[in-house]
């Protein structure tokens, strides 16, 4: 278990997030590039010893998740399973929240059929479309 200290633009929140791996992910789907212009940029974590849990303010986004954003400064927070499950309250926190993030490694990009052309991360990582994504989760749902 991994602790890294995290906080928002104006600092109204800050916190502890614990993680195992020090991993993030890339999301290139069109609500995720909505929501913050560009891939979201997450990794697994849970958020401890929040401060200013009173400026969380929660958006529910699909039928299964909802996402998180400060409503002082508009900062990106986390997306949060809500969907009953094995799933359900699995939270990917904003890897630009941490103070220290270099040693974060890309695993995956996802909906990298939603990617736009503009722009594509350099490395060796798996790349899943949409329908691959989809297909794990619902695959890892029955088991
Ligand atoms: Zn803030
Ligand atoms: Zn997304």
């Amino acid at each position: 278990m991994t602790k890294a200290q995290g906080q928002c633009l104006c600092n109204a929140i800050s916190f502890t997030a614990e993680y195992e791996e020090e991993k993030f992910s890339a999301c290139h789907c069109d609500m995720c590039r909505r929501w913050g212009s560009g891939a979201y940029l997450a990794m697994a974590a849970n958020l401890k010893e929040i401060k200013g849990e009173e400026y969380i303010k929660t958006y529910k986004s699909s039928e299964w998740a909802e996402r998180a954003f400060c409503n002082n400064c508009g900062t990106n927070l986390y997306y949060k399973v809500t969907a009953e499950g094995q799933h359900q309250g699995a939270t990917f926190i904003s890897m630009g929240l941490l103070q220290e993030n270099a040693s974060l490694v890309l695993e995956k990009e996802i909906f990298i059929d939603e990617k736009p052309n503009g722009y594509s991360f350099a490395g060796d990582h798996a790349r899943q479309t949409g329908k691959e994504v989809m297909a794990e989760f619902s695959g890892e749902e029955q088991s």
